[in-house]
C-alpha cells in the first residue's frame, strides 16, 4: 500500500487489521446464513422474504469486499482459511435448521443487531484516528441498520397477516 496512506493512520495498524479481519469473518458467515436461509425458508410471505434474504446475502458479500480492500491497503492479510471465520467471528453463525420463516427472520435480526453493535464499536475506535477506515465502517453500518429494519418490517407484516387469519 501507499506508504503515506499508512502513515496517516493514527492508531495501532496491526490491532486494527485484526479487528477488520474479525468483521470480515462475520460478513462471510452472515453471507452464508442469508444465502442458505433464502434457499430453505418456508412459511407465510415466503416470496418477499426470499427476495430480501437474497439481496442481503449479496450486500454482506459486498461488505466483505470493502473490508478486504481496506485490510490490504493497511498492509494486512485478509483471512485466507474459512475455518478461521469461526475463530475470529464476533457474531457467530446461526444455522437455519428450523426453516420456518419467523424463526429465520428472528435469527437474522439477532445477527444484524450484533453487527450494528460491533460496527458501532469499530466506528468509535477509528473516529479521528483513521478517517478512511471510519468511512468504510460507516458505509457498512448504514446498511446493517437498513437490514435490521427491513427484517423487522417483514416480521411485522407476517405477524399482522397471521393475527387477521
Ligand atoms: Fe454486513
Ligand atoms: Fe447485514
Ligand atoms: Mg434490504
Amino acid at each position: 500500500m501507499g506508504t503515506l496512506g499508512r502513515k496517516i493512520v493514527d492508531t495501532n495498524v496491526g490491532e486494527l487489521v485484526k479487528l477488520l479481519n474479525k468483521a470480515f469473518s462475520d460478513e462471510w458467515l452472515a453471507y452464508y446464513q442469508y444465502w442458505i436461509g433464502s434457499k430453505v425458508v418456508r412459511g407465510p410471505n415466503k416470496e418477499a422474504v426470499i427476495s430480501e434474504l437474497t439481496l442481503h446475502a449479496t450486500e454482506e458479500l459486498a461488505h466483505a469486499t470493502l473490508l478486504t480492500t481496506r485490510i490490504i491497503q493497511l498492509g494486512g492479510t485478509p483471512v485466507t482459511k474459512p475455518q478461521e471465520w469461526y475463530k475470529l467471528t464476533n457474531c457467530g453463525y446461526d444455522a437455519p435448521d428450523d426453516p420456518y420463516v419467523i424463526k429465520v427472520l428472528e435469527q437474522n435480526i439477532k445477527g444484524e443487531q450484533c453487527a450494528i453493535k460491533s460496527y458501532n464499536a469499530l466506528l468509535k475506535k477509528t473516529k479521528d484516528k483513521d478517517p478512511v477506515t471510519y468511512n468504510v465502517i460507516l458505509t457498512i453500518l448504514q446498511q446493517e441498520v437498513e437490514h435490521e429494519e427491513d427484517l423487522q418490517a417483514l416480521l411485522e407484516d407476517i405477524e399482522v397477516m397471521m393475527r387477521n387469519r
